[in-house]
């Protein structure tokens, strides 16, 4: 059973420490308490770890399919940046490293810290370390191919890449826990989210709502799509026009249409089970 709650934490950094509400003395990891004892180097990612995998483990040829899977739904040029994947062997392990390196953060299974210069995943094994991993090297790859992703849209994206599933089958876990908030008065907020800026604000309803959006725009109709592919190539830079204004050029009230959608699906699907 896994000691940590859900989500992941993504740290920016760029060329200095910048995160607002946490303080850092150093953003440099110590290698001495790295994972090192294995190093596999494939062409988009490098894996250390204190864990055996081979080569060919199921694991990490997945990672190299989710990479031409992000390409391919984003319609993105991915560049040549390679992630680097740390995977320690153990909690204690784990813990020892975050709080030399990264203290006061809150308790994350995994984080992924990015620089000009690097782009890290940080994780633990766990029984949930496929997730895990799929999701820090989305967010690997995203930064390796865009300058700028706004937090919502980047954990949107994580967690639609996350679980292996056919593409526009969605999430069942989400959708169960959206069509109960719905239930209780609860609408989703595309504005709302755009507005947080620290990864410590995501709550998990946060991670599940951007989630909603993300399957929403790429799954509901063209126009929706392209707006949101349109506005990831952009950068989502601070003067683009926000993505909650853009759909409302297809959709006056896009709040209404999204929980037309969660209340649909998360109700056909509980029927299903
Ligand atoms: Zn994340």
């Amino acid at each position: 059973m896994p000691i940590f709650p859900n989500g992941c934490l993504v740290l920016l950094f760029a060329g200095a420490v910048l995160c607002s509400g946490c303080t850092f003395p150093t953003y440099r990891a110590n290698n001495d308490d790295l994972p090192s004892r294995y190093k596999i180097t494939e062409k988009h990612f490098v894996l250390h770890s204190d864990v055996k995998l081979k080569s060919d483990d199921p694991l990490l040829l997945e990672l190299q399919e989710l990479r031409k899977q992000i390409a391919q739904t984003l319609e993105l040029d991915l560049g040549e940046r390679q992630v680097e994947v740390y995977l320690f062997k153990d909690e204690p392990s784990y813990h020892k490293f975050l709080a030399q390196n990264y203290p006061g953060l809150p308790p994350r299974r995994a984080y992924f810290v990015g620089t000009g210069k690097k782009l890290a995943v940080y994780t633990v094994w766990t029984e949930r370390i496929r997730e895990d991993l799929r999701h820090e090297f989305t967010h690997g790859v995203l930064h390796g191919a865009l300058s700028f992703v706004p937090l919502w849209l980047d954990e949107g994206l994580a967690e639609y890449f996350e679980l292996p599933v056919a593409p526009g089958v969605p999430r069942e876990d989400y959708l169960g826990d959206l069509s109960q908030l719905l239930k209780n008065g609860w609408l989703p907020n595309l504005q709302r989210l755009e507005y947080l800026d620290a990864s410590g604000e995501m709550q998990r309803l946060d991670y599940a709502e951007s989630w909603a959006w993300v399957h929403w725009m790429l799954h509901n109709n063209p126009q929706t799509r392209a707006s949101l592919l349109e506005y990831l190539h952009q950068g989502g830079k601070s003067q683009a026009t926000p993505l909650s204004q853009r759909v409302k050029a297809f959709h006056p009230q896009p709040e209404r249409e999204l929980a037309r959608w969660i209340e649909s699906s998360g109700g056909r699907n509980a029927g299903e089970k």
